[in-house]
């Protein structure tokens, strides 16, 4: 099995009549998506799609995208998911980068698409495909999968990386399907009995491979959330009988803002997954508390298609750290001349295995630069310990360099969360005459919570480091996030002047 696409047909053939994919009235079980792809695939076909062509894919997380997803991979085409909720000059930047010649859209997105389309020339073809069902019925289906070698492109992601415009991140049918697998057989313990959320945007990576593509190599159900909103979360974790959460910390603290009164516990649920960014302790074990159920953290990155390492369930976890590398891969810390960090100390993790990308697509130099002897640099800092755990400290640019000392916001954020009035908090650096940079913290409150910036400083004050505490406190009604939900750091505007 080397193309990606095998893992629907497998569990067409294994569990034809389950649930595969659901989201508001529409349920398709696995026979139903299959067929789907099938005929989505005869139809590319039958525009000229062949193996290797890259096919934009610009869908929320509908039913719809599953579909699309496999069909283009069926054809044995690469497929490229965009958010969609880019304007058109950016999806023209995608589509122009990477080449697309076809683009599968819905209709209410169609007319951003058709100017994207447009600005890139000819060659692009807009499939309005929203009402699927029908519109796929008189289409004769392309069965079977086209062969693909294991290191074949299968799809591209669009990331910016650890520096700059946004890269496309080549993974092949390897990486993907081998991820996929490894959530499903050590990390979630997934069977077809389980209902996945789909919460996350398939679009990007940790969607993408932790809930679609696992939930469809264990025959599992996955249960879309078109944008992800606490409430409609809460409904449909209790509607569906959802076994598995997966989100991103922002998730899990929007969760435990929205009011789920305590004891209203999701039984259900007997794993919550986080990743995407840090999920800080305080909010893990509140979580834990609320909802009655485990939370795994795990890191990775698009261009590690995505999980590099976990908090495995058949180990001991530990809280605020990354976990263990996963199945078939390696981590190692390195200092910023990349040889080998001492024990103990910070370093950039590098990633090896058989998670990571091809490259950066058309980008040698990009590619040159973040590998070095078949390690991937990531651009995050981390310690491990004694028996291996990783921990991050925070992405090498987020560092503050405050009057020659450096500060990490992680450690202050995490601090930050254990005040009972704080909902979220990120600390960014702002530049200043007398230390270079200024720690500043920019906090959300609890809904009906009060407080000030000198007691929340006060509250940071007494935990680290004289030099470590925020200088500048400000409060906002929310932080700026991407699509994915992570707190976006370089879009924070601190706005008070530095207090006395
Ligand atoms: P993306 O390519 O969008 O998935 O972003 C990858 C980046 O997310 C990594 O380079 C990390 O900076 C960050 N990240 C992912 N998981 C974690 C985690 N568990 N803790 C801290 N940062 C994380």
């Amino acid at each position: 099995m080397t193309n990606l696409a095998s893992l629907l047909v497998s569990s067409a053939r294994a569990h034809g009549e389950r649930t595969a994919v659901r989201q508001d009235g529409t349920v398709l079980t696995y026979a139903a998506l299959e067929d789907a792809s099938a005929r989505l695939a005869g139809l590319l076909h039958a525009d000229g799609v062949r193996p290797g062509d890259r096919v934009a894919l610009v869908l929320p997380n509908v039913a719809l995208f599953p579909v699309a997803y496999y069909a283009v991979l069926r054809v044995g085409a690469v497929a490229v998911p965009m958010n969609p909720l880019l304007k058109a000059r950016e999806m023209a930047f995608v589509l122009r980068d990477s080449g697309a010649r076809t683009v599968l859209t819905a209709p209410p997105l169609a007319d951003e698409v058709a100017g994207a389309a447009a600005e890139t020339g000819a060659g692009s073809l807009i499939v309005e495909a929203s009402a699927f069902d029908t519109l796929l019925g008189g289409i004769p289906p392309l069965h079977g999968v086209a062969e693909r070698a294991a290191a074949d492109t299968a799809v591209i992601l669009y990331t910016s990386g650890t520096t700059g415009t946004p890269k496309g991140a080549e993974l092949t049918h390897h990486n993907l399907l081998s991820n996929a697998v490894t959530c499903v057989e050590t990390l979630f313990e997934l069977g077809p009995d389980d209902v996945l959320f789909g919460g996350l945007p398939l679009f990007h990576a940790f969607g993408q491979t932790c809930a679609m593509n696992a939930a469809v190599a264990a025959g599992a159900a996955l249960t879309l959330l078109p944008r992800f909103d606490p409430q409609q979360a809460l409904e449909i974790l209790r509607r569906d009988g959802v076994t598995v959460f997966l989100g991103v910390p922002t998730m899990y603290t929007a969760l435990l803002n929205s009011g789920a009164p305590d004891g209203d516990g999701l039984p259900l649920v007997r794993l919550a997954v986080s990743g995407g960014s840090a999920l800080p302790v305080e909010v893990l074990h509140t979580f834990e508390r609320a909802f009655g159920t485990v939370v795994l953290e795990g890191y990775g990155l698009s261009e590690t298609a995505p999980v590099a390492s976990f908090n495995h369930p058949d180990r001991p976890r530990r809280p605020g750290s990354i976990g263990l590398p996963v199945r078939g891969v390696e981590l190692k810390l390195v200092a910023a001349d990349r040889t080998p960090v001492g024990p103990g100390e910070v370093g950039e993790i590098a990633i090896r295995g058989d998670n990571v990308m091809k490259g950066y697509w058309n980008r040698p130099e990009a590619t040159a630069e973040a590998f070095q002897d078949g390690w991937f640099h990531t651009g995050d800092l981390a310690r491990v310990d004694e028996d291996g755990f990783y921990s991050i400290v925070d992405r090498s640019k987020d560092l503050i360099i405050r009057g020659g000392y450096n500060v990490y916001p992680r450690e202050i954020e995490e601090v930050l969360y254990e005040h009972p009035a704080v909902a979220e908090a990120a600390v960014v650096g702002v530049p200043d005459e007398h230390h270079g940079e200024e720690v500043a913290a920019v906090i959300v409150l609890r809904e009906g919570e009060r407080t000030t910036a000198d007691l929340i400083r006060e509250h940071v004050r007494r935990r680290v480091a004289a030099y470590k505490y925020p200088r500048i406190v400000t409060f906002t009604d929310q932080l700026p996030k991407g699509a994915t939900g992570k707190i976006l750091k370089r879009e924070i505007v601190v706005e008070q002047p530095a207090a006395t």
